[in-house]
């Protein structure tokens, strides 16, 4: 069997982190690889439709924020028209996911088509196979060998893009071949990844709402319900994304999603109003790994082997302070950290 051509930098993970950091290297002169398990690019960064007539709606984080050189720089990116200041009606003083979102200097935006149109653009010049799973790393000595559900993968670099506890899973597959690794994976499994039970509702009628979104601070089990027929100038009617707390939706991970979609929706329905109840086309969506547990970030991870050139890297919004542009922020940092290294380590 031939070896597998050897690839300069291969980036598992086509998420925010995955995407700055392959973007990064690219911008060297370098050709990444990205290869992630999913069929389309932005991990939790991500709109989908309720239904195939309907526009893409956001349902992992509900609108960008960052400060005000990542602004112009997004701006660069997707063009001026795709960004709307949003939230501009905020209800409610329960804690947003990310509150570091509403400091001063924080600018934030919702963009028109969907939020993954960012990941989507970033996208477009780089090299992705998508549909193909990571399973496990090893070091040799040509560099890092990345074994896959498609076949093996070579390369000089290597970098997981994932969350926290995905990246556990490839170090865990690999501990037999690479024991090395179990210092870092002892690392990571300080780390945890809160999840969010989410149900997207559109209402064909429905009252006018006085707010873009809701943060309750009463409610044992909603953690904010977004309007987000308010930033879909095209989207007719009413439509609800309801995010539900981390504890509450740990406890009901297993459970049919049928179930805690119903009591969601009841639940919002208290806050709102009865119609919330009974959505025309509705949607359910499991996160397991949504959000990282507040915390601070760690520095980049970059592990090498003696004998071997191979580099593997970890990053991911664990690697700063958590969130969409941290997660961005970490991808670039780690791709600069590799890169700006003059020399590869000599063995
Ligand atoms: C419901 C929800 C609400 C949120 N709200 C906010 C918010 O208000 N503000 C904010 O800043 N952030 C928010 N976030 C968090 C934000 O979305 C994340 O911090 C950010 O998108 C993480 O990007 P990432 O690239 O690190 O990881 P991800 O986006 O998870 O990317 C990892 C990628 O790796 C792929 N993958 C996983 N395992 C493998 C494997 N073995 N092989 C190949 N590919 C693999 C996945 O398919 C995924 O595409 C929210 C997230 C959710 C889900």
């Amino acid at each position: 069997m031939r070896n597998p051509k050897i690839e300069d930098f291969i980036v598992v993970g086509a998420g925010l982190s995955g995407l700055a950091c392959a973007r990064t290297a690219a911008q060297t002169g370098l050709k990444p690889l990205l290869i992630d398990r999913s069929l389309a690019v932005g991990g939790r960064c991500a709109s989908k439709p309720v239904s195939p007539e309907l526009p893409p709606w956001d349902f992992g984080p509900i609108f960008w924020h960052g400060d005000a050189n990542e602004l112009e720089a997004l701006t660069k990116l997707v063009g001026e028209e795709e960004l709307l200041p949003w939230p501009l009606k905020v209800k409610g003083v329960g804690l947003p996911c990310q509150p570091e979102a509403f400091e001063e200097g924080q600018f934030r935006r919702a963009l028109v088509s969907g939020l993954r149109r960012w990941p989507e653009v970033l996208a477009q010049d780089l090299s992705v196979k998508t549909g193909v799973l990571a399973r496990k790393i090893s070091w040799n000595s040509e560099g890092v060998s990345l074994v896959t559900d498609q076949g093996i993968l070579q390369a000089r670099d290597l970098v997981l893009a994932l969350a926290p506890e995905q990246t556990q899973e490839v170090f865990e597959n690999s501990l037999a071949e690479e024991p090395q690794l179990a210092s870092s994976l002892a690392l990571l499994r300080q780390f945890s990844t809160l999840p969010s039970l989410t149900v997207l509702a559109w209402y064909a009628n429905g009252p006018e709402l006085a707010w873009d979104v809701w943060y309750p601070e009463t409610s044992r089990e909603v953690l904010l319900i977004s309007h987000e027929a308010s930033k879909r100038r095209y989207l007719s009617g009413n439509a609800l994304v309801i995010q539900a707390r981390p504890a509450w939706s740990e406890a009901r991970l297993e459970v049919d999603r049928s179930l805690w979609a119903k009591d969601l929706l009841e639940s919002a329905a208290k806050l709102v109003g009865q119609w919330v109840q009974s959505p025309d086309k509705w949607l359910a969506h499991r996160w397991k790994y949504a959000r990282r547990a507040p915390g601070d970030g760690l520095k980049p991870l970059v592990l090498t082997k003696p004998g071997s050139p191979g580099r593997i890297a970890v990053t991911g919004e664990l690697f700063d302070s958590g969130g969409l542009s941290s997660a961005f922020r970490a991808g670039e940092r780690t791709a600069q950290k590799l890169l700006n290294v003059k020399e590869r380590p000599q063995h």
